[in-house]
């Protein structure tokens, strides 16, 4: 029945070091972890790695304004993310930072082998520079007066007032974000990797239309970029920035540093690297082109164009392995709207826990929503709490206190062998190899609602056999022992379903059932007499929506 043992790397997007956890990043390394979870349970080997995105432009300034380095600022900001994510339970293998030795050394010998095989150049080009604070300005720290409709203090591509997009050269009345002052025009020597090069071309085009089973909306969006031969709108990719920077040195190129988007995925392999010193795992043999290992990454649609065109062409040509697929989701709203900070729903991850939120009603609503599309998904919060009080609560959880009772004060805890042959256990287990096809497909919606349909199922027959009747009847006892031992047999198959999406309830569930730590293989591992169920505790609690408007304040 279960397939043969797979090599699994895996990655989420690396968080930028410069702000919080909020909800519409956790949708990304909630869907990624119940991938994660649901592969470890079918017995593949899985690394699950992750990293801060900790250089550029933005770190460097906001670590001036807050007085500290910039090593500091990415220091305290990593904390609170890796506080975050063992809150909500994301299972990184490693957690690590861009800003390592690794991913250095990394980043410049693969810079060197692009280099040696002919893909970087280098070219002057002219661009804005606050000749106050003496560096150069990326288009957001320029702002000024629209060209279009004069509105004030507008950034350098659009308008927020009249929505005209532009360049920053058409400002009026330019000024720098960082000084104040008018930025003059100022040339100066750039690296760039030659995507525009025929070879990097034929590749790409092979890789994203041929190769790689993108999602059809991520292929075609490639198709419009890498077109038909002599149609390619590639363009060479700018990968330095002068200094002042906060970054890795470009070998050889003294005051040029990498742009942050060469270094960031890169960070990917940096912080494989540094799990596989730790384990005393091979590093080179999941990374080269020739591997048998699986390598995805899960992202956000808006750095696709990152990870299925730079950052193979990268690997590629720097004579790596390639990614085997590249997952991307939608974004989130709440409500049917934009996440925002005047309505306070641009929720922070940290305020979820302290308003008292479970993280495990988040993991569940967020999968009920997610699909393998890129989709923008939504958090309605009247629909949150109806889904988890009643579906969560009262489908899922309800089972086990039904018939948990019963078991330990009259049978000492101990089920009925006999009863495992049930046909609703049976009917229960057979859609097994379904729900795995589902997970492995990243519908969890699906999969959810195939569980909660035999939710459903298990709470008919509760209500069919009335456990709470047969109790009253002393030559009943059997009858009472089958019933609940069927019910709590049904409720650990549930559990081990749920497993991906609820690792913290599950694992309570495995405790008071007294089971080891479920695989997807233990379907055929029924409850046993020779092991009796301890007495039920409460699993979760119910969703207030008063804690939803305190949810909503606390990030206003
Ligand atoms: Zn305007």
């Amino acid at each position: 029945m279960s397939s043969p043992k797979r090599r699994l790397l895996v990655t989420s997007a690396l968080p930028y070091a410069n702000g919080q956890i909020h909800i519409g990043h956790l949708v990304e390394y909630v869907q990624t972890d119940i991938w994660v979870r649901f592969q470890r349970m079918r017995g593949h080997e899985v690394h699950y790695v992750g990293a801060d995105d900790t250089h550029g432009t933005p770190i460097m300034l906001r670590a001036e304004k807050e007085g500290l380095t910039p090593k500091e600022l990415i220091a305290n900001v990593w904390k609170e993310h890796k506080r975050d994510f063992d809150d909500f339970l994301i299972s990184f293998d490693n957690y690590y930072t861009t800003d390592s030795p690794e991913n250095e050394k990394l980043s410049q010998s693969i810079y060197l082998k692009l280099r040696d095989a002919g893909l970087i150049e280098m070219r002057s080009i002219e661009q804005a520079y606050d000749p106050v604070k003496e560096m150069f300005l990326p288009d957001r720290f320029i702002k000024g007066e629209c060209p279009k409709c004069g509105a004030k203090d507008q950034y350098g591509d659009s308008c927020e007032k009249c929505g005209a997009t532009y360049s920053p050269t058409d400002l009026k009345n330019p000024f720098s974000v960082v000084s104040g002052a008018t930025p003059i025009k100022k040339v100066s020597d750039h690296y760039f990797f030659k995507l525009s090069d025929p070879r990097c071309e034929t590749f790409l085009r092979e890789w994203t239309q041929v190769k790689t089973p993108l999602q059809p909306e991520a292929r075609n969006k490639m198709k419009e970029w890498v077109g038909q031969p002599g149609e390619s709108k590639l363009g060479d990719w700018d990968i330095s920035r002068d200094a002042p920077y906060f970054g890795f040195e470009i070998p050889d190129a003294p005051g040029k540093y990498f742009y942050v988007w060469l270094d960031a995925p890169i960070g990917y392999y940096a912080s494989f690297l540094n799990y596989c010193q730790a384990k005393g795992m091979n590093f080179e043999e999941w990374v080269r082109p020739d591997t048998r290992t699986e390598q995805y990454h899960f992202i956000g649609k808006d750095i696709l164009y990152f990870h299925t065109l730079f950052w193979p062409a990268t690997l590629h040509f720097a004579g790596y392995r390639t990614p085997t697929n590249v997952f991307a989701h939608g974004f989130l709203t709440v409500d049917g709207e934009k996440m925002s900070k005047s309505r306070g729903t641009l929720i922070s991850a940290h305020s979820v826990i302290e308003s008292g939120f479970n993280p495990e009603w988040f993991r569940y609503y967020f999968a009920t929503k997610l699909n393998d599309s890129m989709e923008d998904l939504d958090l309605n919060l009247q629909d949150f709490v109806a889904r988890v009080n009643s579906d969560l609560l009262g489908k899922y959880i309800n089972i086990a206190s039904r018939s948990a009772g019963f078991l330990v004060k009259r049978f000492g805890g101990v089920v009925s062998d006999a009863a495992m042959n049930n046909p609703l256990l049976t009917d229960i287990a057979s859609v097994s190899e379904k729900i795995a096809e589902l997970y492995e497909a990243r519908e969890y919606a699906k999969a959810l609602r195939t569980i909660m349909e035999l939710a459903d199922k298990v709470n008919a027959f509760v209500d069919e056999n009335k456990p709470w009747e047969i109790a009253k009847d002393p030559e009943r006892e059997s009858d009472l022992q089958r019933v609940c031992s069927v019910t709590l047999e049904a409720f650990r198959l549930l559990s081990l379903y749920l497993k991906p999406v609820l690792p913290q309830v599950t694992a309570e569930v495995e405790d008071f059932l007294s089971v080891p730590a479920m695989s997807w293989n233990d379907v055929k591992a029924p409850l046993s007499s020779q092991n009796p169920i301890k007495v039920y505790k409460h699993l979760m609690t119910r969703v207030e929506t008063a804690q939803i408007e305190t949810l909503l304040a606390a990030n206003l």
